[in-house]
């Protein structure tokens, strides 16, 4: 239903954000609250119990008769467990009660969840604990209104076993290495955090179709499908008018979010046909994840009122556009600056060139672990397609910023064509104007004017993975450059010709990860082997850099993860990367042995029997497709034996990256298997086809 109400009027009524938390508690527990919450201190007992009552208040006047901790365990999808508000009050009766304990801890049996091997089945108890950095919400169905917590999961000997946990100590992390670097520069920021603006791509498709596909309700993608003869050739989808239907889902979406304090800003159609994106305004990381992730719970469900199936896969339909989860990133300081804008003055500019430089030496240094931190089953279909962005890591900059670094690599003094910029010699830092080139939309990792745009991130993952490495590895590189530049002062005592030094080593050193050209092309493959930058096509291959020494080391020493964290979360993305490929291709077989072969069966069974109504048996062409079908017939046959005798030894074996690879062979058998059904799809009459198929699926919104 149309909404008439102005957003302001609404937004954020259904979240108790800082500002309700100062109203309705006491004065006296301020000061706690606030630090906890900007600089990490520890809450007070006083304070949570405070915080409870009026969260309690709050969420029964709005109709919650329960609550619960909200958490993000290792399965990407986020977990609940509702109890409800009541107590004996004494005198037979009942009342709502929501004590401070309730609210900073929860023990959910963590048996059921993944944890890489962390929690022994006897020691089976997790925690989930209060995360007040970011705020309280509430969930309406129909039928019933939650109040949720966001928390973090953590096991018995606090080891984390959740998605937010690492990215919290990321966040403090990052935190403590940019305030370093800005205390160079005698800036008076008390506060560093990263700010996140992720576009959410993603397909809608009709119910009804959807439920006729085994392979989409189980693995949320198509496993088989011709390609329709009209997809995306003609350009036309892209920005054009939104169906009704689609629109009508976003204005709910939209509607649910603004409630929930979730500044969604961008709706559009995407290139694939029924492909849309969604675009919030950038908010502090921590909420921002936790809004992506309430996001995308709330397409799901409401994609349902309308009768539509939204699928947040990244490549439900080959041979068309996949979907992504661009995450714009930048760095910001409590001071309200944006540490990745390039400044007007010299001064800023130096401070700017050493964040970006900084940035550019983390992923140079560590783009196996960038690479592995979006490597998924599902990620693996669109990653290189031709469409997104390749395996390889490589950051574009814009041709200002490219030729400011090169003139400083070289150590040369020159004038661009605009005079935008002027020289840099040692002791000249030029002022940079705002990158007026083309974007690159090729590129993984762009600077896009103010903030890089991560591009290989999954649609259907939580950023938080690849923010928690991002955080970390720019955090480890600004510690490193603060030495550099701390040493190189104590030889000049110039500190900005000691800063200009030290980023011309650095750039020097780690250039080659710079790339404007396109990225899809298949000469790029060729420079970036020469270059020595790594191309971990799949999964298997990207995660295992996880555990690499080089990356163990860095997340130890950062104290993001301890060895056996890091072991267990390489064991949780494998397992669920060879679980993944092992649904789907059983499903495969499933459906090959039940519906397209008995389909083509059938077919062939008609045509046999109108042959022997003829004469002679003397019909050229049904002979011809007669020929033709038992063949394909035969081939599908093949390749389902084939897959379904890889799918028998798979789980014999022990070692898990040996597994993640024999998985990966699987899925190229069921690519094999696929092109044998979509043979038989192109001969066998639409009224025996047993699934919807791709033009039905995407051509009817
Ligand atoms: P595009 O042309 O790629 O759509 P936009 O400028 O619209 O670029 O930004 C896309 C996303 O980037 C939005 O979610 C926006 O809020 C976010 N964004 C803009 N500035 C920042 C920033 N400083 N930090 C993080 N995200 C940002
Ligand atoms: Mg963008």
């Amino acid at each position: 239903m149309k909404n008439n109400k102005p957003v302001s009027s609404y937004f954020g009524e259904n979240t108790f954000d800082i500002k309700k938390l100062l109203k309705n508690t006491p004065k006296k527990i301020h000061s706690n609250l606030q630090n906890a919450i900007n600089q990490g201190e520890k809450i007070l007992p006083e304070t949570s119990d405070a915080v409870a009552i009026a969260l309690r208040k709050w969420a029964v006047s709005k109709g919650c008769t329960h609550y619960t901790h909200w958490f993000q365990p290792m399965t990407g999808y986020t977990a609940e467990k509702h109890d409800s508000f009541i107590d004996y009050d004494g005198n037979g009766g009942v009342i709502e009660k929501f004590t401070g304990k309730q609210l900073t801890q929860g023990e959910p049996d963590a048996s059921s969840f993944p944890s890489g091997g962390i929690r022994a089945t006897f020691e089976a108890r997790g925690y989930t604990i209060w995360d007040p950095t970011s705020p309280a919400f509430i969930i309406e169905y129909p039928h019933g209104n939650t109040l949720c917590i966001p928390t973090v999961f953590v096991s018995y000997t606090g080891e984390t076993l959740d998605r937010k946990a690492p990215l919290l100590r990321s966040i403090q992390v990052l935190n403590n290495a940019a305030l370093e670097i800005l205390k160079i520069f005698n800036h008076p920021a008390k506060k560093v955090f990263s700010t996140l603006g992720v576009e959410q791509e993603y397909f809608l498709i009709d119910r009804n179709y959807y439920k006729q596909r085994p392979d989409l309700i189980q693995t949320g993608r198509t496993l088989f499908g011709k390609m329709p003869e009209k997809h995306q050739q003609l350009e036309d989808q892209y920005f054009a008018n939104i169906p009704e239907r689609a629109f009508a889902f976003m204005s709910e979406i939209e509607e649910e979010s603004y409630k929930l304090g979730i500044p969604l800003k961008t709706r559009h159609n995407e290139v694939a046909p029924n492909q849309f994106e969604f675009a919030p305004i950038y908010e502090d990381v921590n909420i921002a994840i936790d809004h992506n992730q309430i996001l995308m719970d709330l397409m799901e469900r409401i994609a349902k009122r309308h009768n539509l199936t939204v699928l947040l896969h990244e490549k439900p339909f080959a041979g068309i556009n996949g979907s992504g989860k661009h995450a714009n990133w930048s760095i910001s300081t409590d001071t309200g600056e944006n540490l990745l804008f390039p400044g007007n003055t010299p001064e800023s500019n130096l401070q700017f060139l050493v964040f970006l430089i900084s940035t550019i030496k983390a992923v140079y240094n560590n783009s196996k672990l960038l690479r592995a931190s979006v490597a998924s089953c599902s990620n693996d279909y669109r990653l290189g397609a031709n469409e997104a962005p390749p395996a390889i890591i490589s950051i574009f900059l814009g041709e200002t910023l490219s030729k400011v670094l090169s003139d400083l690599g070289a150590g040369k003094v020159t004038k661009t064509k605009d005079q935008s910029w002027i020289s840099f010699g040692i002791d000249k830092i030029p002022e940079i104007s705002k990158d007026s080139t083309d974007r690159n939309r090729t590129s993984p990792f762009a600077f896009t004017g103010n903030k890089f745009e991560f591009r290989a991130v999954g649609s259907s993952a939580t950023p938080s993975t690849s923010i928690t490495i991002l955080n970390s590895i720019i955090a480890n590189s600004l510690l490193e450059t603060n030495a550099q530049i701390k040493s190189e002062v104590k030889k000049s005592k110039d500190l900005n010709k000691a800063i200009v030094r030290v980023l011309r080593k650095i750039y020097n050193e780690t250039k080659s990860i710079l790339f404007e050209g396109d990225n899809y092309s298949a000469s790029w493959e060729k420079v970036a082997l020469k270059r020595g930058l790594p191309n971990l096509k799949t999964a298997p291959d990207a995660l295992k850099a996880l555990i690499e020494k080089k990356s163990i080391k860095l997340l130890e020493n950062l104290k993001i993860f301890n060895p056996r964290e890091v072991e267990s979360r390489f064991e949780v993305d494998m397992e669920n990367y060879c679980k993944n490929v092992d649904i789907e291709a059983k499903v495969s077989v499933d459906m090959s042995l039940t519906m397209f072969y008995p389909a083509g069966i059938k077919y062939l069974n008609d045509l046999l029997s109108t042959l022997t109504l003829l004469k002679n048996n003397s019909s050229s062409s049904l002979n011809f497709m007669i020929k033709d079908l038992s063949k394909k017939l035969d081939d599908c046959f093949t390749e389902i034996k084939n897959l379904e005798k890889m799918l028998k030894s798979a789980h014999s074996i022990k070692d898990t990256f040996k597994r993640g690879k024999y998985f990966e062979s699987i899925k190229v058998q069921c690519l094999k298997l696929r092109i044998t059904v979509d043979n038989l799809e192109t001969i066998i009459p639409n009224n025996l086809w047993p699934v919807p198929k791709y033009k039905e699926l995407l051509l009817n919104l």
